[in-house]
């Protein structure tokens, strides 16, 4: 069986880091997230590592919307990570979590007057969408008398191959501004009183698998600029985004390491900047690859059904988990506690809400499951927890941190207050 690295298999029990997962689910319930701290931490080192090896000046900047709860963010704040953030909550949690407001990049395709004001106030950088974007910030900063320090967003126009959902840097996405405007938009900035252009930004998507589309942007970005610093602008960072992916299908899957990106990648910076006589901080963005295999999400089998397809009956479905349904996506599965013994039919996992789609895993050979088993989906580290809802009146589950021999709550699971917890009864409403 190909297991993500924090994962184990012994006396017939898969094992997160130390852990038996029958043991944590019997603690603390199912459907249950349980991360690996140290594999969170490693992979930090990794990506840092990989950058800082091959140029002195290299910023790593987690995205924090791929799991943006504060244990995450704290692990990866003592690591020195700074963090990509794309609304005014993922910036509260990065601060919060203690990562210094020097080290957070303010992204986002739409923010608002009080998102910007925001980042104004806790003296955080932004990487503007639009010169709309632009103008406004250019006023809430100066009402606040500060000058605020901008990147532009590019939009580099490259295919990726990647799911059509998650694929940024299109010609006809949303994000950025297309290169060909590029040059007046940092005109523009140079003319603005309270905001100081110091870098370029760009992302160009999602689960990307080779490396090479990394390089055509970097290639891009780093035409864009010399054509700044002829422009006056002083580049203090070129901003590559995130997006490096991770072998879902493990064993079929390229696995292309932040290492081999980085060596695709560095090179062509080095000397682009060279040419260019700057020497810019090199920024990277990635979500996905530092958190995804450092988690599983386990769920418990209500019943097994044979139907159309064996049917596995499973107590978390799309409001925990939503990837399946939304990108097709495949994520391995285990049965968790007879996960040494041999496949004996093919499955279906299937969640518990009213929906045709709600289904975690087609069609996998597994061992003969029973009621009360134990499912374990791998490699949900990155948009699983972090894209769950309450959807058809289920509360979230809990998520469990490990680390050595220690296991702890990083969220206590909802109850069915919480699913009410918000809500107000309208005056006209009489209380029966
Ligand atoms: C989502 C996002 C990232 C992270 O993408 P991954 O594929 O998870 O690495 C980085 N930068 C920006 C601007 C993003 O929107």
């Amino acid at each position: 069986m190909n297991l993500p690295p924090c994962l184990s298999v012994r006396n017939g029990h898969l094992h997160i880091g130390r852990h038996d997962t029958v043991t944590l689910a019997a603690r603390f319930g199912t459907p249950l997230y349980v991360t690996d701290e140290d594999r969170v931490r490693a992979r930090y080192r990794e990506v840092h590592a990989a950058f800082s090896s091959r140029y002195d000046r290299v910023r790593v900047l987690y995205a924090a919307k791929a799991n943006g709860n504060p244990a995450i963010l704290r692990a990866l704040a003592d690591e020195g990570s700074g963090a990509d953030v794309f609304s005014a909550g993922e910036l509260i949690l990065a601060l919060e979590a203690g990562m210094d407001p020097d080290r957070l990049l303010f992204n986002g395709s739409s923010k608002s007057p009080a998102d910007l004001a925001l980042a104004v106030e806790k003296g955080v950088r932004v990487s503007v969408d639009s010169l709309d974007e632009l103008q406004s910030l250019d006023r809430i900063a100066g009402e606040a008398g500060e000058t605020v320090e901008i990147a532009f967003r590019v939009n580099p126009a490259l295919e990726v191959p990647t799911h059509p959902k998650i694929a940024t840097g299109l010609r006809t996405s949303k994000f950025g501004i297309p290169a060909s405007d590029i040059l007046a938009a940092y005109r523009a900035a140079l003319g603005c009183e309270h905001v100081r252009p110091a870098g370029i930004h760009c992302h160009i998507g999602s689960q990307i698998l080779e490396v090479e589309p990394f390089a055509r942007a970097i290639s891009v970005m780093i035409d864009l600029a010399a054509r700044l610093t002829d422009l006056g602008v002083r580049l203090r960072f070129i901003d590559l985004g995130g997006g490096l992916g991770i072998p879902y299908r493990r064993g079929t899957d390229p696995e292309p390491s932040f290492s081999d990106y980085a060596s695709a990648v560095v090179p062509v910076f080095t000397e682009g900047v060279e040419e260019a006589g700057i020497s810019p901080e090199l920024w990277v963005e990635p979500g996905r690859y530092i958190v995804a295999d450092s988690t599983i999400l386990i769920t418990g089998v209500n019943s097994v059904k044979e139907a159309h397809r064996r049917f596995v009956n499973v107590d978390a479905g799309f409001n925990l988990l939503i990837r399946p349904v939304m990108y097709g996506a495949y994520h391995g599965v285990v049965v968790a506690n007879k996960a040494d013994q041999a496949p004996a039919h093919r499955y279906t996992i299937a969640g518990p809400i009213c929906e045709t789609g709600d289904l975690l895993a087609e069609d996998r050979d597994l061992p003969a499951i029973a009621r009360g088993d134990l499912i374990v989906v791998l490699d949900t580290g990155a948009y699983g927890f972090a894209m769950s809802s309450q959807y058809n009146g289920r509360p979230r589950c809990a998520e469990v941190l490990v680390r050595g021999s220690d296991a702890a709550l990083m969220r206590r699971g909802e109850t069915m207050d919480d699913l009410i917890a918000a809500t107000e009864r309208p005056p006209w409403q009489a209380r029966r």
